[in-house]
């Protein structure tokens, strides 16, 4: 049982008007044709077929005014899930307290900033009131906080940014999706330095990293894997991958790592993340 009955800390769960220009949006910057389903049934049987769990579930609100409801979908969606953990999401102009003592209220688990798109980042000061909520009601946030796989040239990611929360919100466990490519030799350090900092594996050890993402993920040696294990979280980002499911996992299964450091990665990682162990 090394990889079933895994955690995936890293799908999105959205209605399908978002999806569709997500897609259109991928497709446009980087010509990724993506067929995976979007309805929470279907994707939930694809999921469990691959040997998975449970699941986080990810919106993220790329203009003002559609969180609020956003969420209020995405929770009701879980509401009907066995294996869905639904998290939160909030834009930088919005009446960012509100939107997220309410989603916290309703049963958000967490919060989710898809950083580069949203145009906020961990060090965004609009976003101070969701950052103490997260802390008052002990709930992880996930960022994407790399600059991968277009985002170089973005204003609202990077490292500086990421280390600027984490010494302000210390007793916030927060995770920087895709191993905090392509700065992730000093994500992995800060987590090594901090018990709080999570990372994700999601598209960025995935064996279609060098095609997709222009990384090779044979580069972050198994010693990161078995140091970190309980900090690094098995992600997807499933549905919106233009590869198949599987490739997620196999270059991670390809690894020589000991049986805890598995277990961490496909379970263990998460469950501490979510703050349930
Ligand atoms: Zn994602």
């Amino acid at each position: 049982m090394t990889f079933a009955p895994a955690t995936d800390a890293h799908v999105h769960l959205m209605p399908d008007s978002l999806m569709t220009a997500i897609r259109g949006a991928l497709y446009d910057a980087a010509e990724w044709e993506i067929d995976h389903p979007t309805d929470r049934e279907t994707m939930e049987a694809e999921l469990t077929a691959e040997g998975v769990a449970k699941y986080i579930a990810l919106p993220y609100a790329h203009k003002p005014e559609i969180a609020a409801e956003l969420n209020d979908w995405v929770l009701a969606q879980c509401a009907n899930s066995e294996m869905a953990v639904p998290f939160a999401t909030v834009h930088g102009d919005d009446e960012v307290g509100e939107v997220v003592k309410r989603a916290f209220e309703k049963g958000a688990r967490g919060l989710k900033f898809q950083c580069p798109v949203q145009g906020c980042g961990p060090a965004d000061p609009r976003l101070d009131p969701a950052f103490e909520l997260a802390a008052e009601y002990d709930r992880p946030i996930m960022f994407h906080a790399g600059t991968a796989p277009m985002f170089r040239d973005n204003p609202a990611v990077g490292f500086d940014q990421f280390v600027q929360f984490v010494e302000t919100y210390p007793e916030v466990r927060a995770c920087c999706a895709h191993m905090g490519t392509y700065d992730h030799e000093a994500f992995i350090e800060c987590a090594r330095e901090n018990e709080q900092v999570f990372l994700d594996t999601t598209v960025a050890m995935s064996a279609s990293a060098p095609e997709y993402m222009d990384f090779d993920p044979a580069v972050i040696d198994d010693d990161v894997f078995e140091d970190l294990a309980g900090s690094i979280m098995y992600g997807s980002d499933y549905p919106n991958i233009p590869y198949s499911y599987e490739d997620e996992r196999t270059h991670l299964l390809s690894r020589d790592l000991s049986a805890e450091a598995f277990e961490q990665l496909f379970r263990g990682a998460a469950e501490r993340f979510l703050g349930e162990n």
